[in-house]
């Protein structure tokens, strides 16, 4: 396990380290922001655990349950806010060992499909990103069973 005072993910919420567009959902478990404009496309939402821990094996009940209703509330926002015809799911932690996972949109007009889809280099313009990451916040905001970003 990765020695938590050296984990970077324990510190995302430290000053400067906001995502692009600024934070898309927060809540006593998650935090969720758009990925980075220069790896990632507008709308690729990165969904990481406030606690650290490695392994979906490792979630509390609540953090479990909690899980679910966001990646149910986050497809839909997604699904509403870009193009996605279907959102992918996608979680290794192989890298950096502190529980997180990635949505991505995947537009019906794309000419990949499934593993070749996430396989492909992904980028995408910065003002584009932020415009994704606001859409994404104000949509979870007015479907809300919790408040976004309190
Ligand atoms: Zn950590």
């Amino acid at each position: 396990m990765t020695d938590e005072h050296a984990c970077p993910y324990c510190q995302l919420e430290e000053a400067g380290r906001d995502p692009i567009g600024g934070w898309v959902h927060r809540d006593e478990h998650w935090l969720v922001g758009q990925g980075p404009a220069e790896t990632t496309m507008p709308g690729a939402m990165k969904i990481t655990s406030r606690r650290h821990f490695v392994d979906f094996a490792e979630m509390t009940p609540d953090e479990s349950a909690s899980f679910g209703t966001l990646l149910t509330r986050l497809d839909a926002a997604l699904r509403a806010t870009t193009d996605a015809e279907r959102v992918h799911l996608v979680s290794t932690r192989d890298r950096v060992q502190h529980f997180h996972a990635w949505l991505y949109p995947r537009a019906a007009s794309h000419a990949l499909r499934g593993t070749a889809f996430l396989d492909a280099p992904q980028h995408g313009d910065p003002a584009d990103a932020a415009r994704a990451a606001v859409a994404v916040r104000d949509h979870l905001a007015t479907s809300g069973r919790t408040a976004p970003n309190s």
